[in-house]
């Protein structure tokens, strides 16, 4: 009986990942979530979270670049494309590879991204009661 129990419980960890780190509610799929890097870290939001997250961003010191959704997907294809260049080549020498180890670095966070916070979420829920 107790086993069981134990088993049902959500782990710690799941349950902090799928907290918006603005409003610390859950968010419930990946439509509503937004996970943003900043420097090393990557961070999940709510979508209407992180648009308020990026007003204060511009009085508080840091900002948060968005890592999933179109404009990530963008930037890491972009980044994907510059590392194969840097790689394959010999342009620019041992400062290309350097570069195409940066470039590598959206590529990196968007794979972190999608592993530790959207694998764990449903697509989509239909008709979500509001906050
Ligand atoms: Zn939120």
């Amino acid at each position: 009986m107790f086993a069981h129990e134990k088993i049902s419980k959500p782990g710690v960890d799941a349950v902090e990942t799928n907290r918006c780190r603005y409003c610390y509610k859950e968010i419930r799929d990946r439509d509503e979530l937004v996970t943003a890097s900043n420097w090393f870290r990557v961070r999940p939001f709510h979508y209407r979270c992180f648009e308020l997250l990026e007003r204060d961003a511009k009085t508080i010191a840091g900002t948060w670049n968005p890592v999933n959704g179109r404009t990530g997907l963008v930037s890491v294809i972009l980044m994907l494309v510059l590392f194969i260049v840097m790689w394959t080549t010999d342009l620019l020498g041992g400062i290309g590879d350097l570069l195409g180890l940066l470039a590598l670095y959206p590529v990196v966070l968007r794979v972190f991204s999608f592993f530790v916070f959207e694998v764990r979420l449903p697509k989509y829920i239909e008709n979500k009661p509001r906050q």
